[in-house]
């Protein structure tokens, strides 16, 4: 039984789109992300389940209960906000506190339930603090137990770790997938970091301009994106623009503009001479090794090498465009420099190729 449906939902506002016949299926305990770029509708999408934006038209379904036309107290969701909304005059316990008072539970099973709720976001002893004398961090898991005491059938979060600095981050993200997983909350997350929605989600909504591109694991949307928005999205992408050469009985390939040929494993049944966008991932390209040989490789030459820690990046030129490739710190290729005449491996199938996008659209 899903534990959450949206049908088709629609938002338009004056000139613009911000949801396009949104429908999912959410299944008990699963822990979703909406993804995409800024503007892409993600947040629109979120405010309509949490019931604070009215769809124009279409339905929600929570535990197959109809809540379209429900306010929000009604809906029987959890709500954790970016910024964490914390009653500041309020101590930790009462913050927590607050929705389960609502709900008219008083006495020692209030206080049973404020405990359970901040054992589990592993701030037990932190009841009587005001949210000031706490960490962002801290402030922040205080909200997801505010969220989770009422036992809400759904979480939503929108965007709860983006103002946390890079080390709280992954914590937090960590924290926040194991308590979802403890609980057992069917999750809905907001965010526009891939890496965050990737490593915490069982399944994963792309959206773009409104509309949904891909809704699958993190492993389908990173190795089979279903469109061109996906494939450049997701991962480190090369750009870059060309026409298919296709003809019967042969190996596909792409003309790169001002660039080299490349083979290509699917052509997204384009014809002979189609204009397409190609997106090849710096992750993807290695470069030739003796143990390459008879596979499909393209020459070049370094223009720029960049340390980044775990790894190099390198700018490459291929003709007049330019791709990243990069290599692993403690590998061969680490120390490669600027001038040098190369080799790199691209394999067809990591090779991504879709219409030309002549308008705004995915
Ligand atoms: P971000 O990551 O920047 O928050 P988002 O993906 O969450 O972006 P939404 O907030 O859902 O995007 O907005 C989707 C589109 O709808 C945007 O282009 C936005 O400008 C537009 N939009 C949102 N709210 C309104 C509004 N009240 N009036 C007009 N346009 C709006």
């Amino acid at each position: 039984m899903p534990a959450l449906t949206l049908e088709r939902l629609e938002k338009r506002y004056p000139g613009h789109t911000a949801a396009s016949s949104v429908s999912l299926s959410v299944k008990d305990g699963e822990f979703i992300s909406l993804l995409g770029p800024s503007g892409c509708g993600k947040t629109t999408v979120l405010r309509m389940v949490a019931g604070l934006i009215q769809p124009m038209s279409g339905r929600i379904l929570i535990d197959t209960r109809d809540v379209t036309n429900l306010p929000t107290n009604k809906r029987k969701i959890g709500l954790v906000f970016q910024s964490y909304a914390l009653f500041p005059h309020m101590s930790v316990f009462d913050n927590v506190a607050f929705g389960l008072r609502r709900q008219g539970i008083e006495g020692d099973e209030l206080k049973k339930r404020v405990s359970e709720a901040l054992t589990s976001v592993r701030l037990t002893s932190y009841g009587d603090r005001l949210p000031r004398q706490l960490s962002g961090g801290q402030q922040q898991r205080v909200a997801v137990a505010r969220s989770i005491a009422p036992r809400p059938s759904i979480l939503l979060f929108d965007e709860p770790l983006s103002n946390l600095d890079a080390s709280l981050r992954d914590e937090m993200q960590i924290e926040l997938k194991r308590l979802q997983r403890e609980v057992g909350i069917t999750t809905l997350f907001v965010t526009h970091d891939q890496g965050e929605a990737m490593s915490m989600s069982d399944r994963v909504c792309v959206l773009a301009h409104g509309v949904v591109q891909q809704f699958a694991t993190p492993e389908e949307i990173y190795h089979r994106p279903a469109t061109g928005f996906v494939a450049g999205f997701i991962g480190r992408p090369n750009r870059l623009s060309g026409r298919l050469v296709h003809r019967a009985g042969q190996a596909c390939h792409v003309q790169i503009k001002e660039g080299p040929l490349l083979a290509v494993g699917s052509t997204a049944g384009l014809a002979d001479g189609a204009p397409v966008d190609v997106v090849v991932r710096q992750e993807d390209l290695r470069f030739v090794h003796a143990q390459d040989v008879g596979r499909p490789a393209v020459d070049g030459r370094i223009s720029l090498r960049s340390f980044v820690g775990s790894r190099v990046q390198y700018v490459v030129a291929l003709g007049s465009v330019e791709v990243i490739v990069e290599a692993p710190t403690n590998g061969p290729d680490a120390g490669l420099e600027v001038g040098a005449p190369v080799r790199i491996a691209i394999d067809p199938e990591h090779v991504y190729v879709n219409a030309e996008r002549t308008a705004e659209g995915a």
